[in-house]
C-alpha cells in the first residue's frame, strides 16, 4: 500500500494537481451528473452527459498538467470572479442568520463589513479595522 502511494507521489511530481478551479469544476460535474439522473429525453441527457464528461476530463488534464505557470494563471483568473461571489454568498448567509440581532453596514473608509446591533435609531459607529467613525441609521 505504501509503495502504491509512493508511485502516485512520484507520478504527480512536477504536475499541477488540484486547486480551487478544479474543485469547482468537479462539483459542477457532480451536480450535472445528479441532475441528469432525472432528465429522460435522449438528446438533452446525452448533451449533459458529454458536458459532465468534458468537465471531468478537463479537471484530470489540468491536474496532470506540467505547465504549472499557465494553470496557476487560470486559477488566479477564476479566483477574481469566485472570491467576490463567495464573499457575497457568505455575507448574505450571515445577514439572514443574524437578521434579528444585527445589521451589516459597510465602512465608508476601508469598505469593511461591520456588524451593528439592531437597535432602531441613529448610531455612531467606529470601524475596528481602520478606526474611522461614521453615522448610520437602522
Ligand atoms: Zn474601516
Amino acid at each position: 500500500m505504501r509503495n502504491f502511494f509512493q508511485k502516485i507521489m512520484l507520478f504527480m511530481q512536477g504536475r499541477y494537481g488540484m486547486d480551487a478551479l478544479n474543485g469547482c469544476l468537479l462539483i459542477l460535474a457532480a451536480v450535472i451528473w445528479t441532475v441528469n439522473i432525472f432528465i429522460f429525453p435522449r438528446i438533452p441527457h446525452l448533451i449533459l452527459m458529454l458536458v459532465q464528461l468534458g468537465l471531468t476530463a478537463l479537471v484530470i488534464v489540468r491536474a496532470l498538467s506540467r505547465n504549472i505557470v499557465m494553470r496557476s494563471k487560470e486559477n488566479r483568473t477564476f479566483m477574481r470572479v469566485y472570491e467576490p461571489v463567495k464573499n457575497w454568498v457568505t455575507l448574505t448567509f450571515k445577514r439572514i442568520r443574524d437578521r434579528r440581532d444585527y445589521r451589516y453596514r459597510r465602512c465608508p473608509m476601508c469598505k469593511a463589513q461591520l456588524r451593528v446591533r439592531n437597535v432602531k435609531g441613529k448610531h455612531r459607529v467606529r470601524c475596528p479595522k481602520c478606526g474611522s467613525e461614521f453615522d448610520t441609521k437602522i
